[in-house]
């Protein structure tokens, strides 16, 4: 059995859920959970995620190396049947068993409010409820608004167990570890291993390259993400994939389809454990969205999100496209577990659903009352509760 700071692992947890159970108790409803995981892919457009791959750019030879193998892996006429099989999980389990929102093609629209399509700011919106036009910049600047996890993480209930894991080195800031006191794994922080898998994974960590200057691979952020809910036992806890994003600012469409496809059986992974685990099965909700969307047209925008105001202002690289990268602010999101209905698709019509409402949402499924909180936050979805 693995030690962990406060007895072993499943002490904790079970600790955690008597808690949440006397509190939920004496709140109401039947249908509630008492642990969420936010799950975010960064930038993973609605296109792919529900049409599946995009045949003009799977076989472009500058944006697809490893075209064949697209084809090969994802490619049928049907858009549907292309989807599915690009990504599973989601398909077949969350929108089937849960519900959705997002698809354009089946007038189901989710958005964005901030007024810039890029990741900072739509990460805060997700993970504070509120949009504050003063975070206009990806840069490392401690957040002025508070996330729920630092919120919960307040309470007596939620305290030492809510967790935080990124490949993107700047969530650190977006979490503002000063303030919040949150132990937040991301490239770039230190970790302090509580297993020998752990332990394995620092090393590794430490002597593979990054591809990239400010992201990691989401392996680690993957494989760090499940080991904490194995011995920790987190009750709210937040997992942001990255690469899907950095392939496509490459310009690579072959590894970023790869990456959305990993990230996919990723979550499932997730999903399966928290299955296996008594105190978490059938107790938790998993929310799934990105932090912004990327163009469709011209052809070269899939690579880039930027809104007008942002490429008029902090995003000038893209000032050739003075409109902005069209429909980057479009987003999707999707949730399955206790609370979270059935439904599927959820169709919205032009009333579009916004980033700003997740984090009221999952304090709702965890029978908490935003407004006690911070009452500016945007207000929960009822599409996705019970
Ligand atoms: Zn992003």
């Amino acid at each position: 059995m693995i030690r962990t700071k406060s007895g072993t692992a499943g002490n904790t947890l079970y600790r955690a859920i008597t808690v949440a159970t006397l509190l939920a108790a004496s709140t109401t409803p039947a249908l509630a959970a008492d642990n969420v995981i936010l799950i975010t892919l960064d930038g993973l457009r609605w296109q792919e995620v529900f049409r599946g791959i995009d045949k003009t750019l799977a076989t472009h030879e500058e944006y697809s190396v490893r075209g064949e193998q697209l084809l090969d892996q994802f490619w049928h006429e049907d858009p549907q049947t292309r989807a599915r099989a690009l990504m599973p999980f989601l398909h077949n389990t969350v929108f089937t068993q849960g519900s959705y929102v997002g698809n354009r093609d089946a007038e189901s629209c989710a958005q964005v409010t901030n007024p810039w399509n890029f990741s900072y700011p739509g990460y805060s919106e997700i993970l504070t409820g509120v949009v504050n036009p003063a975070i206009d910049s990806n840069g490392k600047i401690p957040n002025p608004e508070k996330s729920i996890l630092e919120m919960l993480a307040a309470t007596p209930a939620y305290k030492d167990h809510v967790g935080a894991f990124a490949s993107w080195d700047v969530f650190p800031s977006i979490f503002n570890v000063e303030r919040s006191g949150l132990d937040v794994n991301a490239l770039g922080t230190t970790v302090d291993p509580q297993s020998p898998s752990e332990v394995l994974l620092t090393q590794l960590a430490a002597d593979i390259p990054t591809p990239w200057e400010t992201v990691r691979h989401d392996a680690f952020t993957h494989h760090y993400a499940k080991s904490f809910i194995i011995d920790r036992g987190p009750r709210v806890t937040f997992i942001s994939y990255g690469e899907t994003d950095d392939f496509a600012h490459d310009g690579r469409y072959d590894e970023y389809v790869f990456a959305a496809q990993r990230a996919d059986r990723f979550i499932g992974e997730i999903w399966q454990l928290v299955q296996s685990i008594d105190g978490y099965r059938d107790n938790t909700v998993l929310f799934v969205t990105v932090d912004h969307g990327r163009g469709e047209q011209p052809l070269e925008t899939w690579q880039h999100h930027a809104s007008k105001a942002a490429v008029a202002g902090p995003m000038q690289a893209l000032a050739q496209y003075e409109e902005g990268i069209i429909g980057s602010e479009n987003i999707w999101m999707a949730a399955i577990g206790p609370g979270v209905p059935s439904t599927g698709l959820l169709q919205t019509g032009t009333d579009c659903l916004t980033s700003n409402r997740i984090a009221a949402t999952l304090m709702r499924l965890l029978v908490e009352d935003y407004r006690q909180y911070n009452a500016g936050m945007g207000a929960p979805m009822e599409e996705f509760l019970q």
